[in-house]
């Protein structure tokens, strides 16, 4: 675990949160309210997470910081109210390495064993393009991952099914990876 603690390192800097930021803030009362107000005052009144193309690419996105952002999940332990927040946090949690996130939001029944066994690659941004919750226990979340491996850039196009468990917890099932 080495080297994978001096790559996660070198691969955050500390700014911007990893995730690229949970445009909209979805927090219930309930679970806290660490970061929301930085959150919704750096984002306005964008409510519906599918804003119009046009508004989405007037405005450049806002850099949230790690600790407005993930941490709260993959640290301190609050739960993510939705599947994009979990997936965010997911990402984020392969950036920085914490295998035991990932492990501990995972559908025990699909998560591989060797997880954090290999080398990961060189992870350089995400962008959630839908997100879908289609009843109270199934949603599903595209995204493009971009990351590099021995230096040339690939993108991860995939959709992923989210579970959410008898606990209340949503998580990872797998995903579909598409060509495009
Ligand atoms: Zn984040």
């Amino acid at each position: 675990m080495k080297a994978g603690a001096t790559k996660a390192a070198s691969n955050f800097t500390g700014g911007a949160c990893p995730c690229g930021g949970y445009a909209a803030p979805d927090v219930s009362p309930s679970t806290g309210t660490v970061g929301r107000s930085a959150v919704a005052s750096v984002v306005g009144s964008v409510a519906p997470p599918r804003a119009a193309p046009a508004a989405k690419a007037a405005r450049p996105k806002p850099a949230i910081a790690y600790p407005d952002c993930c941490r709260r999940f993959i640290e301190e332990g609050q739960i993510p109210t939705n599947a994009e927040q979990l997936m965010r946090s997911r990402y984020t949690a392969y950036v920085l390495e914490r295998f035991d996130y990932l492990r501990d939001t995972w559908d025990p029944a699909t998560c591989p064993a060797d997880l954090g066994s290999e080398a990961g690659p060189q992870w350089l941004g995400l962008e959630v393009r839908t997100h879908h919750q289609d009843d109270a226990r199934h949603a599903t979340v595209e995204f493009v991952a971009r990351y590099k491996v021995n230096g040339r850039a690939h993108r991860l196009h995939e959709v992923s099914r989210f579970t959410r468990a008898d606990d209340g917890r949503w998580r990872y099932v797998a995903g579909t990876v598409s060509d495009s």
